[in-house]
């Protein structure tokens, strides 16, 4: 893979260095930026975005740490070679536009070829050319006044392409705009990024995350957190330790309303109940369900639980996959049991297809957690299930009723275990719900 076009290594910039008013904006920015790719700087005002910004368009020289484009030290460059970086190499947007009012748009758009040494002819011509490209051809004769904030905003997008550089800088450059301004610039910036033009832009707006390759989140003068957008092809490869951010970020898709705080519990939690990523839950998910609707056989399931993931499995060992296989299958078949009870309990013949159910149920409740019960107990069992299968008691009451002493009228099992029994029968009640009865009583 190619090397990073922008690289910073503990970059640091102190503004007014040496005096009263000395502040460091960056504190130890790291990146790696490569060409072609679009990045979002997204984070508090005052944070250092700008600042690193103008550090990469070269007006900002470190004070510590390094920065090198394209390989190089830009600000060893001799004045000659810095100013041709800055006018070719180089195109910035601002947020105010920054157009010189005197002048006509054109005249504006043309300007920076003046300093590269192009005659007036050409130069109006590319001038036009580009404002036409940017869909702001026809004010090319008027002076900015007489424009609207986003043909403005489109005018500066022209003058900053106009030396065809390979890096735009863009500083909030939809911050002064209406939303349909706003939509219409965003459109020319993601146009000059599928030509293959490196972009990094300040936005306070998270509707625009999605456009770039990675959001870079700035706070306090560093680099504090790096997202993939996993809806775009990355052109830099992404590293393992990345994982846990995406999977935030996937989490926050699925669960728009949570915090963030309740996002990594969640996280957490996928993480020690599982031991998978969330690439992995997802694999297992369609996995589970093709076995489920029959549409994989049992061995083809624990082939793909243990293929790499990397070869479309999941990646987990052999016993392990095995395991999972009779688990699910076990509660498939219990399941069953349970949607057949329910689909039959109006027949008159019920109360002793109940009873031989629930016989059963316990059966296999108890052979599965090898547990063993008085007569007493058992009874206390079967009817705390039935309270739960008819919706007279809430999964909490019947851990309850699991550890309950059996003279209480409970079953007297160790909490621990009442826990894990009422779980497991929750997952079997979950799965024998048939059709029917979704949105109806569980
Ligand atoms: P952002 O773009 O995230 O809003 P900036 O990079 O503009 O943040 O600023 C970072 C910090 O540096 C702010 O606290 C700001 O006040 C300070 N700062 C920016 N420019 C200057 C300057 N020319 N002189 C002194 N301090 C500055």
């Amino acid at each position: 893979m190619a090397r990073p076009y922008i690289l910073a290594r503990d970059l640091e910039i102190t503004y007014n260095a040496g005096k009263s008013n000395e502040f460091k904006a960056l504190t130890g920015a790291n990146t790696d930026i490569y060409k072609g790719e679009y990045i979002i700087l997204f984070g508090p005002s005052g944070s250092g975005k700008s600042t690193l910004m103008y550090a990469v368009m070269g007006s900002l020289p470190p004070s510590g740490g390094s920065l090198l484009i394209g390989g190089d030290d830009i600000y060893a460059y001799e004045t000659e070679r810095r100013t041709y970086y800055q006018r070719n190499v180089m195109g910035i947007i601002y947020q105010q536009f920054n157009l010189i009012p005197s002048l006509i748009v054109r005249d504006n758009v043309a300007l920076p070829q003046i300093f590269a040494g192009i005659d007036k002819k050409t130069r109006d011509r590319r001038a036009q050319a580009i404002l036409d490209r940017f869909g702001v051809g026809m004010v090319a004769d008027k002076i900015p006044a007489m424009l609207s904030g986003g043909q403005q905003q489109r005018v500066s997008v022209s003058r900053s392409m106009v030396n065809d550089p390979e890096i735009l800088l863009a500083d909030e450059p939809t911050g002064n705009l209406d939303s349909i301004s706003t939509e219409q610039v965003m459109n020319k910036i993601r146009e000059i990024n599928h030509e293959g033009k490196t972009i990094m832009m300040v936005s306070h707006n998270a509707a625009h995350l999605p456009e770039a390759h990675r959001v870079f989140y700035i706070r306090d003068g560093k680099i504090v957190r790096m997202v993939v957008n996993p809806q775009r092809k990355q052109i830099k490869k992404v590293e393992e330790g990345e994982t846990l951010v995406t999977e935030l970020e996937q989490l926050a898709r699925l669960y728009p309303y949570d915090s963030l705080e309740m996002l990594r519990v969640r996280s957490i939690r996928n993480y020690i109940t599982q031991d998978f990523n969330f690439d992995q839950l997802e694999r297992l998910s369609a996995f589970i369900e093709r076995l489920v609707l029959g549409k994989m056989s049992r061995s083809q399931f624990i082939h793909l639980l243990a293929q790499k993931y990397s070869d479309g499995g999941i990646g987990v060992n052999k016993i392990e996959a095995k395991n999972m296989a009779t688990r699910i299958q076990k509660i498939l078949d219990a399941s069953q049991d349970i949607r057949k009870f329910r689909s039959g309990r109006n027949l008159d013949l019920a109360f002793i297809y109940q009873h031989k159910f629930l016989k059963r149920i316990e059966r296999h409740l108890l052979k599965e957690f090898g547990i063993k019960l008085s007569v007493n107990q058992r009874t206390n069992l079967e009817d705390a299930l039935l309270n739960r299968l008819s919706g007279a008691i809430t999964d909490d009451e019947l851990i309850q009723s699991f550890s309950v002493s059996g003279k209480l009228g409970g079953v007297g099992l160790h909490i621990k275990t009442a826990y894990k029994v009422a779980s497991y029968f929750e997952k079997l009640l979950a799965q024998g719900v048939s059709h029917e009865h979704v949105g109806g009583e569980v």
